[in-house]
């Protein structure tokens, strides 16, 4: 009896939900300092505690977001960004995770009443374009841009300036194509963000002495995927890159149950913090 009743005023809250002018409930800001949010501190696995992998750094120039794993496009709104707002999108690697709300973005940007109207820029590795080659053969006129323009582009070698930000890339331990971005400001502060990847040189090269770490930590120690870090592994690559400060994100649901931060902290002694979905730091 009781489940008809809620299942009643779950039907009228989403009729009163559906507003077309959804976004202006937000008050959304740019810092004048860069910002990292984590939208999904989680990995593939549907967590309540933990979303997909979707990471906005926002500066005064740019809303870029690292990767948009299922349900990132939504949880963007709990912070004031939308589908109109985003610059940038890098991409880390292919895997659903990491990429499933890539064709819900490029479908809601076409909504008649609020169309995107910025450009957009959407950058992967190596396959990222064959990738959207075979996602525009699958999907055609629902996603093609009509109100602004898109431009999809695979990284290389030298870095990339976008507005005053500059962007490099090395190539991550995952899967092929998986790269990894340092981010400059032009106030001098770097962040990297690993996307998924085993210890590798490549991100000890590409994080050298960066204010912010971003590495993914799947499994606890004593639980080693190939291809992926654990605590121990992600405290390493921390000291030898000689990051300032380090966060630990896309972790899967076991790592809730070790104290992943201690077993980090064996290895690196410097800060660290473990992520959750909405956590802001300033870089
Ligand atoms: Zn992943
Ligand atoms: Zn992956």
């Amino acid at each position: 009896m009781s489940n008809h009743i809620d299942g009643g005023n779950r039907k009228k809250k989403l009729q009163f939900g559906f507003v077309p002018n959804i976004f202006k409930n937000f008050s959304f800001k740019v810092n004048e300092l860069a910002e990292l949010i984590i939208l999904g501190s989680g990995t593939g696995v549907p967590s309540l505690r933990r979303g997909s992998p979707g990471t906005l750094v926002m500066s005064d120039s740019t809303i870029l977001l690292v990767d948009d794993g299922p349900g990132a496009l939504r949880k963007m709104l709990e912070v004031g960004v939308t589908y109109r707002d985003v610059d940038l999108i890098l991409y880390t690697h292919l895997h659903p995770d990491h990429t499933a709300d890539f064709v819900p973005t490029l479908f809601a940007s076409k909504y008649g009443d609020l169309p995107r109207e910025k450009d957009l820029l959407c950058m992967g590795g190596p396959g990222f374009k064959s990738f959207f080659a075979e996602i525009k053969k699958l999907y055609g006129p629902w996603i093609e841009p009509r109100s602004y323009h898109l431009t999809v582009q695979e990284v290389s070698k030298e870095p990339m300036f976008y507005r005053n930000l500059k962007i490099l890339s090395k190539l991550m331990a995952h899967i092929s194509g998986s790269a990894g971005y340092r981010i400059e400001f032009k106030d001098g502060k770097s962040i990297a963000i690993s996307g998924d990847t085993d210890y590798c040189q490549n991100i000890i090269d590409l994080a050298f002495e960066v204010d912010l770490l971003v590495l993914e930590c799947s499994f606890p120690d004593g639980k080693k995927v190939e291809g992926h870090l654990t605590p121990s592994l992600a405290g390493r690559i921390a000291l030898e890159s000689h990051c300032k400060k380090l966060l630990l994100t896309h972790l899967y649901p076991v790592c809730d149950q070790f104290d992943i931060l201690n077993q980090c902290r064996q290895v690196y002694q410097g800060e660290i913090t473990v992520g959750e979905d909405l956590m802001r730091i300033i870089i």
